[in-house]
């Protein structure tokens, strides 16, 4: 049997090993009220290599007992995400698939008596709950006779009342310790017209009712969700015994997965969208999947996230750098390398003449990704700051008189900066020695300074963009998450880049040699590099 890599695995196998379970089905849950984060890729790693593990297999269910906040747009996106991140799903099924039996079986709750039509407003059902510390109060409707009630549900079903007008509870304990079990309401009116059954239904079912009834349903073994329904569990397992499942699915919770610098909450990422803070759901600062993915954050970089950061009992926050170490290993395989100049500085080689091409490495840390030629000249490109009039010691980039290499081609001395009116370098000049070229080096000069620079004749203009983190750092943290919003996290620079940028295939990702990882794209004819992530690693493994 495959090895458990975590604690849900374990339960699993000694489930399998007790002949508790004979087959292994899990599913991911999404509410299709808005986009997947990274967050749901954790349920999803979860869900999807319990099952893989076993030999079993994982729904998609949608859960879609709340018509008012969902819709088809978001389910089609859903799909999308998880296409993308590489999953692939047993059945998709949705707990409006099951609205009839979930009715039927109220049904029989409230033959069995155990459950009951109540008048109480939402409100007065909140005030009579009770406490942690103090029980609930029965409702004055708890006692009504099967009969009854069973004909005030079909009332409610065929509209008779008003939305909140009445709704049906379980009839378990309203002195619980668990606020859970204190006769929960199962059944709500509600008058919306849903994404799929349309206007066929004016009740919906409850969360924590439907959910196990769709579980069982599915054949689901076991129910793997976060924390925050540690304490539903006892309601979970109520419905399924009451109603004499078996096998019953187990429910699992494990702790949800939180980055700092980054909001995971869908009534946040809603508002930055509605607000124009970012550009829509798919801004490449959102931690949604399509935000990551128009980030050109590969998918492969998530799931491996995933797997590293572990499955754990308590709930922590993982740090925004781990994540970003994770993308950066994976880009630092896989991405070609490439040079563009941000803020770019003539250089010119007054003694060199014609053109050649010089040699380099597609991505140095993969020999078979092979070699690539650069068409080197003297009229080039490199960044401003590689180049001072007033150099600090231990300068090793260009200064009067200095040398630096140029990457992969020749060293150069520099002799002169022309200035303009504002005494702003506006171009240097330099010698070059044409016996120093890179891999056959045999004029003795010392250069310890390595530019990048890319060539006038052939660059591109481009626009480089960079992001910082949406949320401000740790000092803000029991700040409000709107207080700490850093609205102002995206920048934009103008930049020359490589010709052959510009002819790559839309969405790939480069390594800038010099300042990170970006993703080529193309808007309105122009060539855009967008960062992924950025080379340096602050994270302290
Ligand atoms: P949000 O609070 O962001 O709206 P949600 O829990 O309401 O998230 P659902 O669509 O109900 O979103 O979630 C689908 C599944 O993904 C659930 O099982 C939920 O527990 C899980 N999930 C949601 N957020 C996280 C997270 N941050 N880490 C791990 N699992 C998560
Ligand atoms: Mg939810």
């Amino acid at each position: 049997m495959a090895e458990a890599t975590n604690f849900i695995e374990q339960i699993i196998e000694a489930d399998l090993a007790e002949g508790k379970v004979s087959a292994i089905k899990t599913r991911f849950p999404p509410e299709p009220n808005g986009y997947l984060h990274i967050g749901h890729a954790k349920s999803m790693f979860v869900n999807f290599s319990a099952a893989g593990r076993y030999g079993g297999s994982c729904n998609l269910f949608f859960d879609d007992t709340n018509p008012s906040k969902e819709k088809t747009e978001f389910v089609d996106a859903i799909r999308k995400d998880i296409a993308w991140l590489g999953y692939k799903w047993d059945k998709e099924v949705y707990a409006s698939d099951f609205f009839d039996t979930i009715y039927e079986y109220a049904e029989r709750l409230i033959r069995e008596g155990k459950a009951f039509v109540c008048d109480l407003s939402a409100d007065e059902i909140r005030e009579t709950r009770g406490t942690l510390t103090e029980p609930g109060k029965e409702s004055p409707y708890r006692n009504r006779t099967p009969e009854e009630n069973l004909t005030l549900f079909r009332e409610m079903r065929a509209g008779k009342y008003a939305d909140g007008e009445k709704c049906l509870r379980a009839k378990i304990d309203m002195a619980s310790p668990n606020i859970n079990l204190r006769d929960p309401v199962i059944y709500r009116i509600l008058r919306a017209e849903h994404h799929r059954t349309g206007n066929k239904w004016c009740v919906y079912p409850m969360y924590d009712y439907a959910h196990p009834i769709c579980d069982y349903l599915q054949g689901v073994s076991h129910s793997l969700c976060t924390l925050e329904f540690e304490d539903h569990r006892p309601l979970y397992d109520w419905v399924g015994i009451t109603l004499g499942f078996a096998p019953k699915p187990r429910q699992i919770e494990f702790a949800r997965l939180n980055l700092t610098n980054l909001v995971m909450s869908k009534r946040y990422l809603k508002k930055l969208v509605e607000d124009k803070s970012v550009h829509g759901w798919d801004d490449p600062r959102m931690p949604t999947l399509a935000g990551l993915r128009n980030r050109g954050i590969p998918a492969e970089a998530i799931r491996d996230f995933c797997a590293r950061a572990g499955v754990a009992k308590a709930n922590s926050e993982c740090e925004i750098g781990y994540f970003e170490a994770v993308v950066r290993d994976y880009l630092n395989a896989h991405a070609p390398r490439a040079m563009a100049v941000v803020d770019p500085l003539k250089l010119t080689i007054t003694n060199y003449e014609g053109e050649e091409n010089v040699e380099f490495d597609v991505n140095q840390t993969d020999p078979e990704a092979g070699k690539r030629e650069i068409l080197f000249g003297n009229t080039l490109y490199i960044e401003k700051s590689d180049f001072s009039l007033d150099p600090p010691p231990k300068y090793h980039r260009l200064k009067i008189g200095g040398y630096a290499r140029l990457k992969n081609a020749y060293i150069v001395r520099c002799d002169e900066a022309v200035t303009d009116k504002n005494g702003e370098v506006t171009e240097i000049k330099c010698t070059y020695f044409p016996d120093s070229r890179s891999g056959n080096d045999t004029s003795g000069i010392k250069a310890k300074g390595v530019l990048h620079w890319v060539n006038a004749a052939t660059c591109v203009d481009a626009e480089l963009r960079q992001y910082e983190h949406l949320l401000k750092d740790a000092d803000y943290a029991g700040q409000d998450f709107s207080e700490r919003m850093n609205l102002d996290s995206e920048h934009i620079f103008s930049a020359k880049a490589e010709p052959f940028l510009a002819q790559a295939q839309e969405g790939e990702a480069f390594q800038l040699m010099r300042t990170g990882y970006y993703k080529k794209c193309t808007e309105n004819g122009k060539l855009i590099l967008s960062e992924i992530v950025s080379l340096k690693d602050n994270f302290n493994k």
